[in-house]
């Protein structure tokens, strides 16, 4: 699929910047060409209309022959579309393009001809005067139109090598733009391909936590069902098997769904003046009977009044996340500590405990999604392998780092800052 999706990428750009090249070529070669054309037709123009016929004599209209081109040669047509040379009646390759102008018609009024291996430039002009009668050897002739002849070899090698040039720089420029793309799009696909990658073994990994719970809930049913005379209290223990699998169902389902909704990015923070004293103290509170039960003793510990910009409701849940874990993995008689400071814009605190620890080849996984360091104890305290992955969730959005420090068999400290003002 992405292999398809990169080819129709590259060929995407590669015809985008063909579309652009062109566009630039033609462009570029028709105003070099209008430019190069425009002052050749300008000086035949000039030329062009500098005499009149007085008495059936040319005169001319201006002295200063400096101001013309002497590449331009000027040819009259008669009424009966003759050309006559008056100007260049001796020099035999001249009087020859009269040949040139043989087939020109009245309305081809600016054309580039070849004739012998050169190329011209043709301009017929009306003759606007209606005194028209040239007296010449043959007679007096009707004039009735100027004919403006350039040599204008070099206009059009200049232009043909330009046209060289834009052509080769469109092949060449093809070429590098298609295996450029195809590099670009790759490069663009890396990232894609990871989420997608991540993605994938997010949907397996998530399947395949339900699937338990749901096996479990089915084979307690089915057993209960081939008992239909027995009481609720003879098969309470599958009944509670059904019910704390239903449990750590809901648990996960729940956790499933704020992930994908932070990856959607379709959680936003609420966010308030949080007095993180008064959220320590509320959450420790809801834990000290938890852990006193698993023999363990729970402490908060905070210097100062602190206050941070922040979602309260998701600073709940990352600290309900850390000290649920660090009575999970902590063995009585445990201690577990909660600290908070200030350091400068930022608020930290740590949640450490004297628990069993984690390896140290784990400690950089253990906020990857259904990682677990301890499968075992971790499935038998209802874990879903998704805690730390929220809380990291939640520090990133706050625009805060969490860290990890752990000592196997001796315990582990969860330390979080986070930022007194968010910054977005
Ligand atoms: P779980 O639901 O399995 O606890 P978490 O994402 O919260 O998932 O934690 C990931 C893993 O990190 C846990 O399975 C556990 O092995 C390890 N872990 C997390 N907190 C602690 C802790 N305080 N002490 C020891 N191990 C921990």
């Amino acid at each position: 699929m992405f292999q398809r999706t990169l080819r129709r990428l590259s060929a995407m750009n590669s015809i985008v910047f063909l579309i652009i090249f062109m566009v630039f070529g033609t462009v570029i070669y028709g105003y070099i060409s209008y430019r190069l054309f425009d002052k050749v037709d300008d000086a035949m123009r000039l030329k062009a209309t500098n005499f009149r016929i007085v008495n059936g004599r040319i005169i001319p209209q201006s002295r200063n022959r400096f101001l013309f081109d002497p590449r331009v040669i000027i040819m009259l047509r008669d009424v009966n579309g003759g050309t006559v040379n008056i100007f260049y009646t001796d020099d035999n390759d001249i009087t020859r393009l009269s040949e040139l102008v043989e087939d020109q018609k009245p309305d081809d009024r600016i054309v580039t001809k070849e004739f012998e291996n050169h190329s011209y430039r043709v301009i017929t002009f009306p003759y606007p005067f209606e005194d028209n009668l040239l007296m010449t050897d043959r007679g007096p002739i009707a004039i009735n139109g100027i004919i403006a002849i350039t040599l204008v070899d070099s206009e059009v090698a200049s232009l043909r090598h330009l046209l060289i040039i834009i052509a080769s720089g469109m092949i060449t420029g093809v070429l590098i733009i298609i295996l450029a793309g195809y590099y670009l799009a790759k490069r663009a696909m890396v990232p894609i391909q990871k989420s997608w990658d991540r993605q994938q073994q997010f949907v397996a990994d998530a399947s395949h936590e339900l699937r338990t719970p749901l096996a479990v809930v089915k084979s307690n049913a089915e057993l209960m069902l081939r008992h239909p005379d027995h009481t609720i209290e003879e098969e309470s223990i599958r009944v509670t098997n059904i019910a704390r699998e239903t449990r750590r169902m809901t648990k996960l389902v729940s956790d499933l769904l704020t992930l994908a909704r932070s990856d959607a990015n379709q959680s936003e923070l609420k966010l308030s003046l949080v007095s993180v004293n008064e959220l320590i103290n509320a959450v420790a509170e809801q834990f000290v009977p938890l852990a006193e039960m698993e023999g363990i003793t729970l402490q908060a510990e905070i210097s100062e009044q602190l206050e941070l910009t922040a979602d309260r409701e998701r600073l709940h849940q990352l600290l309900v996340i850390l000290l649920d874990n660090a009575i999970k993995y902590t063995l009585p008689p445990g201690k577990i500590f909660i600290t908070a400071t200030k350091h400068g814009g930022n608020i930290s605190v740590a949640v450490e405990d004297s628990g069993q620890g984690i390896p140290p080849e784990d400690l950089q996984r253990v906020f990857d999604r259904f990682f677990r360091s301890d499968k075992a104890r971790s499935r038998e305290k209802g874990g879903t392998g998704l805690g730390l992955a929220i809380a990291k969730w939640i520090i990133d959005k706050h625009g805060g780092k969490i860290t990890v420090e752990s000592k196997l068999g001796s315990g582990t400290k969860f330390s979080i800052m986070l930022p007194v003002k968010r910054v977005f």
